[in-house]
Order: structure tokens, then C-alpha cells, then sequence
């Protein structure tokens, strides 16, 4: 199953119910997260259940608010909360590109220094963690040992510089290394989603 960004289900089905389709759903990860909205004839029927319905929609359809509904269940879908990024760049160029390339989907902090950036972690922890290396005062690898704080989940990161990094402990403690001059902003932006995207699958196991 599978394939679809929303779910809409009647209760009663000639051969069974709707919600034991949802309740399929529900238990099966690759499905779980998708917006479910449910049609019945009798206001009641289903909703003490916790199946994450977006709306219940009483028959008869009122076409407008299914379509609203429609909508909204395809559009506020996880995929819609904004990604918390710390950027730690002391280009203010290279940070101004970036924040261009994230902003329709994060919200952006800059650090300009390893102290900044150690000031900014300690204010509170990112989604995802963008690190350039050179910079005024030391190295940016120097903020890794700060993000391994506790039983909290670490913070994923991507290092994106002008040089590679060389040392390969660290290069395999980080989730990405991209090289500024080979990479697009594009690919910069997929890989924040995907890491942020992958954590948040994380927390939710
Ligand atoms: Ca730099």
C-alpha cells in the first residue's frame, strides 16, 4: 500500500470498514503519516479512536469543505514544519546564498565564529548543523564535540567548505561533507531535508 499523499475513506464500505483500511495504515510506517480524512453517516461512528483524522466529514459531502480539506491535509502534511538550521559560515556571502537557497523551508541562524557558533548550540539545539571549517577563530570541526550532548539524539551534520576534510575519523563522525565548489545549492538544500527528514523518522520510532 502505498503511492498516495492523502486518504479519504466512507465508514461503512459495502465489503467491510473504512477504518480498519485506516487502522492498516496507521500501522504500517511507510503509510502511517499519511492525512486521512473519514466521510460518515452518523456523526459518532470512529472518533474515539486515535487515528489521527484530519477531518470526519458527515453525509451528505459538502463538496467545498472536502476539497478544503483536501487540500489542507496535502499541504500543512509533516513535510511543512520548518527546519531549524545553524549556519556556521564567516562569509557573509557564502551564509547569504545559503539562507537564500533554505528559506522557504528553515529557519536560519548564523554564526560567524567557533564562539558564536558554540554560543548559538548552547541557546539551543538545530535540526540540522551547516559547517564551514576555516574560520576566524579555529576550526569549525571544534563544534563537533559540542553536539553530542546526553541521551539526546544527535544533531546532524552537514560540513560545507571551501576545503575537504582530510581527517577521516571526522569525516565519517559527520552525516555529509560537501565541497563548496562542487556543490550546488540545490543539493545543499536536498541534503538538509533529507537529514532533517530522517531524524524526525527517528524520534517518532
Ligand atoms: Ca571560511
Amino acid at each position: 500500500i502505498g503511492g498516495f499523499d492523502a486518504f479519504v475513506t466512507d465508514v461503512r464500505l459495502p465489503d467491510g470498514s473504512g477504518l480498519d483500511l485506516l487502522r492498516r495504515l496507521r500501522a504500517d510506517a511507510s503509510t502511517r503519516d499519511i492525512p486521512a480524512l473519514v466521510i460518515s453517516a452518523e456523526a459518532a461512528e470512529g472518533r474515539g479512536e486515535a487515528l489521527d483524522v484530519v477531518d470526519w466529514l458527515q453525509k451528505p459531502i459538502d463538496l467545498d469543505r472536502l476539497r478544503t480539506a483536501v487540500h489542507r491535509a496535502v499541504n500543512g502534511h509533516a513535510d511543512s514544519r520548518r527546519i531549524e538550521v545553524l549556519h556556521v559560515e564567516d562569509d557573509a556571502d557564502v551564509h547569504a546564498v545559503v539562507r537564500d537557497a533554505l528559506q522557504e523551508r528553515c529557519t536560519i541562524r548564523h554564526a560567524d565564529s567557533v564562539r558564536a557558533g558554540r554560543a548559538a548550540l548552547q541557546l539551543s539545539r538545530p535540526d540540522v548543523m551547516i559547517l564551514d571549517l576555516g574560520l576566524g577563530d579555529g576550526n569549525g570541526v571544534e563544534l563537533l564535540g559540542d553536539l553530542h550532548d546526553g541521551d539526546e539524539q544527535p544533531v546532524p551534520v552537514i560540513v560545507f567548505s571551501a576545503q575537504p576534510l582530510e581527517d577521516k575519523a571526522l569525516a565519517a563522525s559527520v552525516d555529509a561533507v560537501l565541497t563548496k565548489s562542487k556543490t550546488t545549492l540545490d543539493q545543499l538544500a536536498r541534503t538538509v531535508r533529507k537529514l532533517a527528514a530522517d531524524a524526525d523518522s527517528k524520534r517518532r520510532r
